[in-house]
């Protein structure tokens, strides 16, 4: 419980960075529930439970890397020179000592990839030389080591490639693939509950009335946990009701069936006579972290947790005892059963803006990965930004321009309702809250868009 009592309790509306920081340090306490073995490529996108280490040296032999002469550097002192050809290894040979050895003032023709035979000490390459009969004129010299790598000075047999906690990618999988992994130990996925919030709102295949929504948040949360390395549980659409929104918060943090390990909320956390959210949490006993940031847009964004007693009572459960913490868990100290929640705003992208601000990381760490931190980038402003104090503004922008030349502006956009500037921009221009104008090329920072 280290985590808990370093971190005050904080609910209440407070920085970006705070909340940011709230997040991580909760997310510590989180870790995945099983490991399963999947075929190399089904890894793609998944977090490594195993290391991933060296079979053998790599290179596995002092491998060419360049087509052209092995020689010894010695006999290059003074060129051109004319050096007697002694035979040739091609990649996948092995040059047996006695058939291809380089001697005093001899070469053997090598390709890309074929291993140094013995006696060299040097590969020329190809278009530093001409070819007679039997010689070989080279015109250029070359230093020991030069156009060959040495073996296992990319890796030696046993090391770590890979760590536990990694998510692969395709640079992974190459890896992977080399030490002859076919299968890999990954990380089961973590379950994220979705559950949209509103009277207003109706599934997407439904006709809206003329005052109704369809609900596209629950299909935008999904679309994001599922780039995060979680596995969305969509739940059924929660009425603006107390009773019904309870049974559906409920059914989500406590139903094993459902077995989720996070709940997003969208909608009903703002001010409004039928924002019921945090009432219903609270009811549930939640604690809760924060229950707003200063930021634009999101700010009545929510982070909070159910506690072990309460859910343990609810579905009559022992949670220390019930094992589902099990796996990364050192044995005798059972993590609590503790799950978290996020209730987001409901305007679409004040929806999918917090999801990448906070929620993220919690599951990228339940997915078994060290949540990737926050970069911020620079570009230079394309033209002149006023805007209000007071809240930090991560507003939807383009990112353009000519090779180094990289330049921002803002998105056109209607507020947070407007899901089509965010689908325009592909980053978050980042205005600090103290900032009214911005000139155009100053350089300002910004946030790229994931996924
Ligand atoms: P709320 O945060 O509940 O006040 O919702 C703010 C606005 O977000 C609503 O007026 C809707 O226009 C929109 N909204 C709420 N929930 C959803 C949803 N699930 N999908 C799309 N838009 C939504
Ligand atoms: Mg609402």
């Amino acid at each position: 419980m280290s985590v808990f009592s370093s971190v005050a309790p904080s609910a209440g509306v407070v920085s970006f960075e705070v909340a940011r920081r709230l997040v991580e340090r909760h997310s510590l306490s989180v870790c995945p529930r099983a490991v399963e073995t999947v075929d190399l490529l089904a890894g793609l996108g998944r977090v490594l439970a195993e290391g991933i280490v060296a079979d053998r040296d790599f290179p596995p032999f002092a491998r060419a890397t360049r087509d052209g002469y092995a020689v010894r550097a010695a006999d290059l002192a003074e060129v051109p020179v004319q050096l007697e050809l002694a035979g040739e290894v091609k990649a996948g040979e092995w040059p047996e000592p006695g058939l291809c050895t380089v001697g005093c003032g001899q070469a053997v023709g090598i390709m890309t990839g074929a291993p140094l035979p013995p006696g060299a000490d040097a590969v020329v390459m190809a278009e530093n030389t001409s070819l007679t009969d039997h010689a070989v004129e080279v015109r250029r010299r070359v230093g020991v080591g030069e156009n060959f790598v040495s073996r296992g000075t990319e890796a030696l047999a046993g090391q770590l490639l890979l760590d536990r906690g990694r998510r692969l990618d395709h640079t992974g999988v190459a890896i992977a693939a080399s030490v002859g992994k076919s299968r890999v130990e990954v990380f089961r996925k973590p379950r994220v509950g979705v559950l949209s919030t509103g009277d207003e709102v109706v599934e997407i295949d439904a006709t809206p009335g003329p005052a109704q929504i369809r609900n596209s948040n629950s299909y935008s949360l999904a679309a994001q946990v599922q780039n995060a390395g979680g596995e969305a549980v969509r739940l059924p659409i929660a009425p603006d009701e107390r009773g019904r929104l309870r049974a559906l918060i409920e059914q989500a943090l406590i139903e094993e069936g459902l077995g989720c390990d996070l709940l997003l909320l969208t909608g009903g956390v703002s001010m409004g006579k039928y924002d019921l959210v945090e009432q219903v949490l609270s009811e549930l006993m939640a604690d809760f972290y924060f229950t707003g940031a200063e930021i634009q847009p999101g700010r009545p964004v929510v982070f909070g947790s159910c506690g072990e007693g309460v859910l343990a009572s609810a579905d009559g459960h022992d949670s220390a005892a019930d094992g589902e913490f099990a796996a990364g868990t050192q044995a005798g100290a059972p993590a609590p059963r503790r799950k978290y929640f996020f209730g987001l705003p409901g305007n679409p992208v004040s929806t999918m803006v917090t999801f990448e601000l906070f929620a993220r990381p919690m599951i990228e760490a339940l997915a078994g990965m060290t949540p990737r931190p926050l970069i911020f980038l620079r570009a230079r402003l394309k033209s002149e930004i006023r805007t209000k104090t007071g809240l930090k503004r991560f507003l939807p922008a383009v990112l353009s321009g000519q090779f180094e030349n990289a330049e921002v502006e803002l998105a056109r956009w209607q507020g947070s309702g407007d899901i089509a500037s965010l689908a325009r921009a592909n980053c978050y221009l980042v205005i600090p809250p103290e900032r009214q104008r911005i000139e155009a090329g100053e350089w300002v920072p910004l946030l790229m868009r994931t996924g």
